[in-house]
């Protein structure tokens, strides 16, 4: 039998870049310690901020939800957006109630179909790949979601082994607009932009499945029917995956040095911001993707529609869906 490092109960998990052996109590308390540190080291967000959190209900997203309600660090809204994927959508609308009703915490669903905002309706009407539509939207009602609630940061569950790819991706696209997106954090534009953060920046994905495993959090684990993973991203994968096992801790100094170097650059959109024409939140041209992208799928901008939908939960109080501030605890 193994041990753990720091007591004499048998390891569950080995963290080679870290040389330790970890038993599953120390596991939990090494990946708390971890993400009290990052929030810190790129300055996230201050204690007691108010921050929603995008949940998909996937491993990634559940284990920072409960990480983070474990921390203490902020009050948190778990917010969902339906994208309307049929069976898929289903299981996760239904994951991440059951989560948030578990866990005593807050959330709100986000289920636009009624305004025919669903993914498969939207792709139906363009040549844009599934994923950058799907991206686009949950983009947008997330954005404006933290910005009318008034709440101080967005956070969602990228983990570093998603972030190194779409780092070294980019560069090698010498796409440095989005290069420069990638970021633990990025900063507020006042009135226009949500403060973002990625509280799992230096975490492994085999520490984010371990932990939901051990723990045995709900989780969806059926893959969303339109993910299609491209060529040039699985060889990146392939090569960053050889690059940890032949050092490791490798993927880490990578995201530690593009966070030093990019995190004062600003895209395009952020060096100088626009209002959407439309729908008032950030945009790079006269209108925003969302709304430019409504208006050509479905005759009319969307913006406004989504935010006054938001107002109008917020007012009804449908974002208190259970009473919160109950501590749940690890064990
Ligand atoms: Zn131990
Ligand atoms: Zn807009």
């Amino acid at each position: 039998m193994v041990k753990c490092h720091y007591c004499e109960r048998e390891a569950v998990v080995r963290l080679p870049y870290a040389k330790l052996n970890l038993c599953r109590e120390h596991f939990a308390e090494y990946l708390l310690r971890k993400l009290e540190r990052s929030v810190n080291r790129y300055k996230m967000f201050g204690k007691g901020s108010r921050v929603v959190v995008g949940v998909s209900g996937g491993k990634d997203s559940v284990t920072l939800t409960k990480l983070l309600s474990e921390s203490g660090l902020a009050k948190m809204l778990v917010v969902h957006v339906n994208l309307a994927i049929g069976e898929y959508s289903r299981i996760s609308v239904e994951t991440v109630r059951r989560f948030s009703v578990e866990h005593g915490l807050d959330y709100l669903i986000v289920d636009l179909s009624e305004y025919g905002i669903g993914i498969p309706e939207l792709v139906a009407k363009t040549k844009r790949s599934p994923c950058s539509v799907c991206g686009m939207v949950k983009r947008y009602v997330l954005n404006a979601l933290t910005m009318d609630l008034g709440y101080d940061a967005l956070a969602t569950a990228h983990h570093g082994d998603d972030m190194a790819v779409y780092i070294v991706k980019s560069f090698l696209l010498q796409d440095y607009d989005q290069l420069y997106k990638i970021s633990p954090v990025n900063y507020e534009v006042p009135g226009l932009a949500a403060r973002k953060v990625k509280p799992l920046y230096e975490f492994y994905e085999f520490e984010v499945e371990t932990f939901a495993k051990l723990y045995g959090l709900p989780f969806v684990s059926v893959k969303c029917p339109f993910k299609h993973v491209g060529w040039l991203e699985s060889y990146v994968r392939e090569l960053l995956d050889r690059a940890e096992e032949e050092s490791p801790g490798f993927k880490v100094s990578l995201l530690r040095s593009h966070a030093r170097r990019t995190m004062s650059m600003r895209s395009a959109e952020q060096a100088q911001p626009k209002a959407c024409a439309s729908c008032g939140l950030i945009s790079s041209g006269t209108e925003c993707s969302f709304c430019r992208f409504t208006r050509r799928a479905l005759g009319q901008p969307m913006g406004l529609v989504v935010r006054r939908w938001i107002i109008g939960k917020a007012v009804a109080g449908e974002t208190r869906q259970v009473s919160g501030d109950q501590p749940s605890s690890v064990g």
